[in-house]
């Protein structure tokens, strides 16, 4: 807390700003900004026919619906779920309220004294939590043991090394601060082996990857070798909502005992309704969709590589533009933000001391005026700020 009253007294505090409009042109304070750090991957969120779709639902279904699903489930819900299935390619599917719930009720409903879970170490909070809940249970708390960020040799050590009888394996398709994609193959090669079910939480992959954007296994050729795919509605959907996909046996357990999705309302029927929309739109066009958006983010990769720009290890649409420094990483989001272009900035403890960077998503939504605003301004404050010659910054008070 004390860092976020020196913040707040220095003025370099960026968080809990207060939009009059959200998504990729955002408000504030009567400011127009070009969101960079929006997760609406394909532009979606404000199409007129999401929004009309969601209206109708306000009409019949109202904007929420009291109880959980367990006893408000309605036909929407049931249709999009046999729908998102299909479109995945999976037997069965669950819509929960958030990706964030959806992970935690499936870790928790999945994992038993019995199991080892193996989680990558840059796994997101939802699969953390998920994990810690489930050690935690009284009598039936799991092993949790992490591996090193996407190294297959490193999961099949821990694999070898487990106490636990079962294992469980988490990994993400797109790694949400990174942008690099999961080592897939290897990955299910060596769970196959040691018959180990993975998770994959494609919530990054979800509408950016494959040629229809259905994710990473539809990008790999890995259709049908992943048995449990978590996402979400958060992102390329639009809106809010968790997906878990996956058997029909295991979505009927889950339903069936995951905590945090029974005693939890049900996703109101007006999202249910956008998301549909959304997937409409995905069914119609996902190809054109997603090469709109693989065209817009080779060009700003390619643009950010050449001015000098450290981009990590990305190579998806998200490519955050690496500061290596808390206060350069402030001051760059600051001056771009004080000219119209929101880059979120993301320091410790989000990422570890010397991997602070600006959260950069390119999206279908941003056009090549916006990109070409972006990279001007990344060019002229990454100068300033000594970001691009990697100096240091010095004392400034
Ligand atoms: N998984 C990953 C990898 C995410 O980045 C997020 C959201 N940031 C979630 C899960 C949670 O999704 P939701 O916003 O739907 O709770």
């Amino acid at each position: 807390m004390a860092r976020i009253r020196e913040a707040r007294e220095k003025q370099v505090y960026p968080f809990y700003r207060e939009f009059e409009a959200g998504g990729i042109r955002a408000s504030i304070d009567g400011r127009p900004l070009i969101n960079f750090s929006s997760n609406d991957y394909l532009g979606l969120t404000n199409h007129p026919r999401v929004k009309e779709a969601a209206r109708k639902a306000v009409d019949t279904y109202a904007c929420g619906l009291s109880s959980s699903r367990i006893q408000a489930t309605t036909v929407e819900h049931a249709l999009l779920e046999k729908r998102l299935a299909k479109w995945f390619g999976f037997e069965s599917c669950l819509v929960s309220t958030t990706g964030y719930q959806a992970m935690v009720g499936a870790i928790v409903a999945l994992a038993d004294k019995d199991t080892t879970l193996i989680l990558d170490s840059f796994s997101h909070a939802c699969i953390l939590d998920g994990s810690f809940l489930a050690a935690g249970v009284p009598g039936r708390g799991c092993e949790i043991r992490f591996f090193n960020h996407n190294s297959a040799r490193s999961l099949e050590r821990i694999l070898k090394t487990r106490e636990r009888k079962n294992a469980l394996v988490i990994v993400e398709g797109i790694y949400s601060l990174d942008g690099d994609r999961a080592h897939l193959k290897e990955f299910i090669e060596i769970c196959d082996r040691y018959d180990a079910p993975l998770i994959v939480d494609d919530a990054h992959g979800t509408g950016t990857l494959g040629t229809r954007g259905t994710g990473i296994l539809e990008e790999m050729g890995l259709e049908g070798k992943v048995p449990i795919v978590v996402s979400t509605f958060s992102k390329t959907f639009g809106g809010i909502g968790g997906v878990l996909l996956a058997s029909g046996e295991v979505v009927e357990h889950v339903k069936h005992t995951a905590r945090a999705f029974l005693f939890s309302a049900a996703l109101p029927v007006p999202i249910v309704a956008a998301a549909s929309t959304i997937l409409d739109m995905l069914e119609e066009d996902g190809p054109a969709l997603v090469t709109e958006l693989h065209q817009k983010a080779d060009y700003m990769r390619s643009k950010l590589l050449g001015a000098g720009f450290d981009l990590g290890a990305s190579n998806t649409h998200i490519m955050p533009v690496m500061c290596r420094d808390e206060r350069k990483t402030l001051f760059m989001h600051i001056a771009l933000f004080e000219c119209g272009v929101m880059m979120v900035p993301i320091t410790y403890p989000g990422v570890k001391l010397g991997e602070e960077r600006l959260r950069v998503n390119i999206t279908r939504g941003h056009t090549q005026e916006d990109m070409d605003t972006a990279l001007e301004l990344l060019k002229t404050y990454g100068e300033a700020f000594f970001v691009l010659s990697g100096e240091d910054l010095g004392p400034m008070e």
